[in-house]
Formats: structure tokens, sequence, C-alpha cells
């Protein structure tokens, strides 16, 4: 009898392939294999090795294999196979998201000899004195808990140059990998002692040994949770075990690697979309070879091989980057959770601003609530204060008290943090004489001006444009900006304090290689300076001499269709406010508004996040929203929006069940995008599993369907934006 194997292929079809086995092979399930398709051969994942062939159909035998061990893990395939029929993806598209690009390409699974340098001899005087920065990185090296690897000193802010320096002075040299796993007692030796909440914290937390258990630290910002997760790693995770602790963004916040890399040294592994694909091999390699790494990572990195993961760590788990936007639409918080289930392990979700899904597993009893609400150190947690906004004079959009707070801040020697949502010099260009405004072609968008780089340029397609300074329907000359971006805001800033740096983070601003690592040292040195930006400078950052916070305008979220706004501005005023009075000095946080009586902003002030959520909570329930029913979008656009509507309306008519509720189709927020017309069914469901079977009934059959085929569509499971 022949043997068949149903095998996985890099295709964007929710079906798999079946294939003879020659009787020299033996496969395994998430074996790399290479097989003949159409004319060619092409890569494939074993999916089932042991499979029943079809009848009547002649197979075609597997090629050859690539490696004798599975690519992914048994553990690995679970869940990738979890996820794909949870968030109806294909299969195929799922596994081979997981390989590094060169083993989809059917690259051999070779790693590189990786370069690991340790210090000779702590004697900077070999050095010249005005090498500065070569001594520093002598000292650098010094901190550090054993050998480490170029990726790190270039992390810390040094060149390739000045580790060169060293190396033919002798003071570093080069030493091979097997003689460096760090000792636990330098490690432990090197951490800071836990405070006493913090100890309070930590003995809440389920101790880390073979079972699973989910742990939600509500640790107000400023606490230590990053410290928290350090000793809990030391504490618990084996020397021979790996981990893996989920990061929002790393390229942001280089300080938490570093952090890290002090104490457990080359046992630390990045993984962030900025690799390129020989540092991902090399990765990917390590982990899969079951070398005990920690990896830091963003959402893609619970994806990885893991082979003996002890502890699982999501840091700020309440940031929308955890939900893949496209594609495989995956939750990288919620799948970490199945993950730690799948290895008997503790997860925990650290953050000041709990998401209310989280809250929600909490008030279930699935996840342990571990508090921690005492900032580290004498850091108080910062006051916040409502600025309204309705009858005072700004001053491009600041407030004159603000521009006092701004002033006396910079005058007591420290720095201050103006928080705007938008990036660009202005969101709309608007003729003040008949009314236009510049839209782009494209979208149903305005166009932001860009005025460092005069242009006009539409944030949801590529679509730019020289700016004009005449009206293009009256060529009238007031032609004008509106609106406040981090530019605009910067420029004025610069103007009113001619004296101190005013640096602008952004997405513009931190394109280039390494300027945000400028960023951090011109603010780490403490100077008196003025920080202005947008989401980023939310994000995790320790800043110890910022003691002002400004947010420009709060009020964008709170009138927002988006049932999620009010948790997210809540959120992001709280992250941007606890980047206030981290160090020895108080924090004050001042947000401009034109609604100070609105209860959300009310409640933000009394400052306790908790209580918050469980309003949220609470409005969420009456309205029957996600966490409390199990949510799906339908998504399509095409050339013309009825074409859109007409094939979701054909769609929708398949959801036949009593227990679902349909809302629309109904054109999306911003209906025309990238000259796509938009359009979105929302399936809604107290029961979860019949709303499971019901979307992936419903996809097999839009799968096997002719429709209108220039109609794209795409399903959402557990979606972040119903725009
Ligand atoms: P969070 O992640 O909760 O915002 P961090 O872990 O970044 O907080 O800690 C805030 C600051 O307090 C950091 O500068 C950190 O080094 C310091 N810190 C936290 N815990 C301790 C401790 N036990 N001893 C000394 N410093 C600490
Ligand atoms: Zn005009
Ligand atoms: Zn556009």
């Amino acid at each position: 009898m022949t043997r068949s194997a149903r095998i996985a292929l890099a295709r964007p079809l929710r079906r798999l392939f079946d294939y003879s086995i020659p009787d020299s092979l033996t496969l395994s399930a998430g074996q790399r294999v290479q097989i003949p398709f159409g004319r060619q051969l092409a890569t494939g994942l074993v999916v089932d090795p042991d499979a029943t062939p079809p009848e009547g159909v002649k197979l075609k035998p597997v090629h050859r294999i690539f490696e004798a061990w599975p690519a992914l893990p048994p553990e690995t395939l679970t869940l990738l196979s979890w996820a794909a029929d949870y968030y109806q993806h294909p299969l195929g598209e799922c596994l081979f998201l997981a390989l590094p690009p060169a083993l989809r390409r059917g690259q051999p699974a070779q790693r590189r000899a990786r370069s690991l340098w340790r210090l000779n001899a702590n004697d900077p005087d070999r050095l010249a004195t005005n090498a500065r920065r070569q001594r520093e990185l002598v000292s650098w090296f010094g901190q550090q808990a054993g050998p480490v690897d170029t990726a790190a000193v270039l992390r810390a802010g040094f060149s390739r140059a000045q580790l060169k320096a060293l190396t033919d002075k002798g003071l570093v040299s080069e030493t091979s990998a097997a003689l460096t796993a760090p000792g636990p007692d330098k490690e432990r030796a090197a951490l800071p002692p836990l405070t006493n909440a913090q100890k309070s914290a930590f003995m809440d937390i389920p101790a880390g040994s073979g079972q699973f258990s989910a742990t939600l630290l509500y640790g107000i910002t400023g606490s230590g949770k990053t410290e928290l997760y350090l000793h809990y790693l030391q504490q618990y995770l084996a020397t021979s075990r790996q981990a893996l602790v989920m990061v929002p963004e790393i390229n942001l916040t280089p300080q938490t690697v570093t952090r890290f890399e002090r104490y457990f040294g080359t046992r630390i592994a990045v993984w962030h979309s900025a690799l390129n694909d020989r540092e991902r091999l090399d990765t990917w390699l390590r982990i899969r070879d079951g070398e005990p790494v920690i990896v830091i990572g963003t959402r893609s990195a619970i994806l990885l091989p893991f082979t003996s993961l002890g502890v699982i760590v999501v840091d700020e788990e309440h940031d929308s980057s955890y939900k893949q936007g496209e594609g495989f639409r995956y939750s990288g918080r919620d799948l970490a959770v199945y993950r730690a289930h799948l290895n008997r392990c503790p997860v925990i979700l650290g953050s000041a601003t709990p998401s209310l899904e989280s809250l929600h597993n909490v008030n279930r009893g699935k996840y342990r609530l571990v508090r921690l609400e005492e900032r580290a150190g004498n850091a108080l947690p910062p006051r916040i204060r409502l600025l309204d906004i309705r009858s005072r004079p700004l001053q491009d959009g600041v407030a004159v008290p603000a521009l006092s707070a701004i002033r006396e801040c910079l005058e007591s020697g420290r720095q201050a943090l103006v928080f705007v949502n938008r990036r660009g010099f202005a969101p709309v260009m608007m003729c003040f004489d008949c009314g236009h405004m510049a839209e782009c072609p494209r979208c149903d968008s305005r166009l932001t001006f860009h005025r460092r780089d005069r242009a006009m340029r539409c944030h949801h397609c590529d679509y730019q444009t020289a700016a004009l300074d005449h009206c293009p329907k009256c060529h009238s000359a007031a032609f004008k900006p509106v609106g406040h971006g981090t530019e605009r805001t910067e420029e004025s800033l610069a103007a009113h304090f001619p004296d101190v740096p005013v640096i602008r983070v952004d997405r513009d601003s931190t394109q280039r290689k390494g300027s945000i690592n400028d960023i951090l040292t011109t603010v780490n040195s403490g100077q008196p300076c003025i920080l202005v930006g947008t989401q980023m400078l939310a994000k995790g950052h320790d800043f110890p001499n910022v003691t002002l916070v400004l947010v420009i305008n709060a009020d964008g979220g709170l009138f927002s269709i988006d049932f999620r706004a009010p948790e997210h501005l809540i959120q992001t005023l709280l992250q941007v406010s606890g980047r206030a009075g981290r160090g020895e000095h108080p924090g004050k946080v001042i947000v401009q508004t034109c609604h100070s009586d609105h209860p959300l902003l009310q409640t933000l002030c009394s400052g306790h996040y908790l209580t918050l959520a469980e309003q949220l909570l609470n409005e969420r329930s009456q309205a029957g929203f996600p966490p409390f029913r199990a949510m799906a979008i339908l998504r399509a656009d095409g050339p013309a929006m009825t074409d859109s509507l007409q094939f979701l309306d054909a769609a929708k008519q398949r959801f036949d069940d009593p227990r679902l509720e349909l809302w629309g189709p109904l054109p999306a927020l911003i209906a025309r995008r990238a000259d796509r017309h938009r359009a979105q069914l929302v399936v809604l469901s107290d029961h979860r599993p019949r709303l499971q079977q019901m979307v992936a009934q419903v996809c097999q059959q839009l799968d096997a369907t002719r429709h209108n085929p220039r109609i794209r569509w795409q399903i959402d499971v557990d979606p972040w934006e119903t725009g």
C-alpha cells in the first residue's frame, strides 16, 4: 500500500496537498520537504505524515527532505494549526510565516558562527586620552555579565570601528560561543534588590515550574515591571530553558534589551522586523536547536520554534501592535496565553493600563491579578490636571498657562514632553476664501501638510504631491494649514524657547537608522529640553528627568464611533502621563481639552485605572460588545461601493443562525482607500463556538463560489479596528 502525506504550501489556499511517500523516506509532522508542484519544485511542510491517500488519484511522490528533523517542533505546529483555524487564515500561509525567509525559499538550515567578544583587560589607559567613546566601551564591557555579541555592542550605541580599536589594543578579544553560558550566580549578583512593594507583588505571582498559570500584572508606570520580569526569570527559569519576552516595539525602546542583556548576557536574542534574512535564520536556528535563549521580540516572536519554553512575558499587553492588522490577523498576546497552555508554563501579561479583555479574564477567574501600585524609589505618580481651552487664547495650539508651565519646568533644569496625536505640520490645508480643502485623490481623506519636505501627503495611502501656496480651486493666496501636527508644535515651541533643544519624535523623524539612539542620548544626558512627539513617546520609555507632560488635545477619542476608542484614549493618556516624574522629582501632567466636564476625563484625573476600566467594561457589557460577545468582521473592497456591498449582502445570507447578530453591510469609516471602496459586515454572538463554526463555514463557501473577481475579501476575528 502506498504511504501518503498531507503537505502545506505557502499559498493563500484553504487546503492541503497529498503526495505519496517514497519507500526511502520517513516523514514527520512539521518537516520541510521539496515537492513537485506544477512544473516546478516547491518547498512544503508536512502536516500529516500518515494520511489516508485519496481514492482513485495517482499521487506524485515527495521529491526529497531538506533535513531529518521537523523545522516546526510539535507545540509550534499545534499553535499554528489552532491559530489558522481560529483566525480562519490559510494554514499554509500561517505555517510558512513561522519559517525564516531563507528556509521558505528552500535554502539550507545552516548557522553561521557567532562573533562574541570578551573583555581581556579593564585597562583603558592603553587608549588615547581623547578616545572618549573607546574608553566608555571598555567600561561598558566591564558591566556585562559575560561575553557579548556584535549586535549588542551596536545596540548600546557603539560602532564597529570602536570595537575594532579595542581588539587592536588587545583589550577585547573574540571568543567562541561554547564557553559562554553565563553562570547564574553572576547574573544574580547583578540585579538590584526588589523594593517591598515589588517583593510582595513577586510573591503573588505563581511560581514558574511545570504548570500553566496566567497572571495579569497591573503595575502603574514606573513601578518596576521590567525589574520584576528580570527577577522572575532569574528565579524560575532553569538555565536549560528558553523564555520569551514580548514587547510592542524594540527599535523605539532599545534600553529594555540593554537591561536584559546586562543580566543575561549572550542568552538574550532579539527578534523584530528590522533583522535581515541572515540574522533571522541564525536566531531562528539557535531557538530551534534548543539553546537556552531568552528571546526579546515583537508580535511575530510568538511563532518562533521554541523547544523548551519555560516562561512567557507579554509587556504592555494592552498595546495594539500585538494584533496583526493584515493577512494572518492574529493577536500575539492571545497566542502567548495559548502557547503557555501548550507548554505548561507561566505567562505574565504586564501593563499599567491592562486591556479590557484581560481584565475581563481576571473577572472570570481565568487570570490572576497582581497589583503593583507604588513607583520604585521615591518617585510619586504624576498629578493630572485638565486645562479647558474653550475660551482661552492659544498660541499655535498651546494655551498660555501651559506655556508658563513649560517655562517653569525648563528653568528648574528639567525636561518637558509634549504629546501631539498626529505627525506632519497640519492635518488640513484649507482655502479661507472658498473653503476648499486639499484631499487625497485616491482616498476619502484630507492631505496632511509636511512643511519640512514641502509636501502634502495622504496618511492612508502612499499618495503625495508638492505643497501648494495657492488654492487650486480659486487661486486665492489664503490657502493655509489648519490644525496642529508635531512639526508645527515643534516649530512654535522652538520659537518660544530658543535656548533649549526641541526634539521631535515621530515616524518621520525616526526613520533613519540610529536616530532614536541619538534622541535617547540627548534625553538621557538630562539637560533641559522639550520632546514633541506622537504615540511613540508613550511606549515604555524611562526618562528620569522629564517632569512635565503636556497633552495638546485629548478630545479625538471622546466621540469616536469605534467602541474601543474610550479605552484607547485613556490608555494613551495614562501611558504618556507615565513618562512624567519617574526620577526623584514629582511629575505634572496638563491635558488640554474642550470637554473638561466629560466624565471619562474627570475620572482620569482621580487617577485609578482599574476603576475606570470597570466602568468601561460595564458599558461594553450593556452594549453587548467584546469581550462580552465574540466578534468577527467580514471586509470587502472593490472598484465600486455597490459591488462591495453586494458581495457582503450575499455573504450575509450565509450566516443563517439565530444565535448570530449581523450588522451591515455598511461602508467603512474611510470608505475609499487607495481607490478601493471598502465595506464591512459585523458578526456578533454570545456563543463563541457557534460564531467560529459559522465563520469557518462561510469562508469555505466563499472560497468555493465564483464571485465578482474584482472584489477582495478578508475575515478578521476579534478585530481591534472596527471602523
Ligand atoms: P515600568 O516598566 O513599570 O514602567 P521600570 O521597570 O522601567 O518600570 O522601572 C522604572 C525605573 O525604576 C527604572 O529606572 C528602574 O531602573 C527603576 N527601578 C525599578 N525597580 C527598582 C529597584 N528594585 N531598585 C532600583 N531601581 C529600580
Ligand atoms: Zn479657494
Ligand atoms: Zn490616499
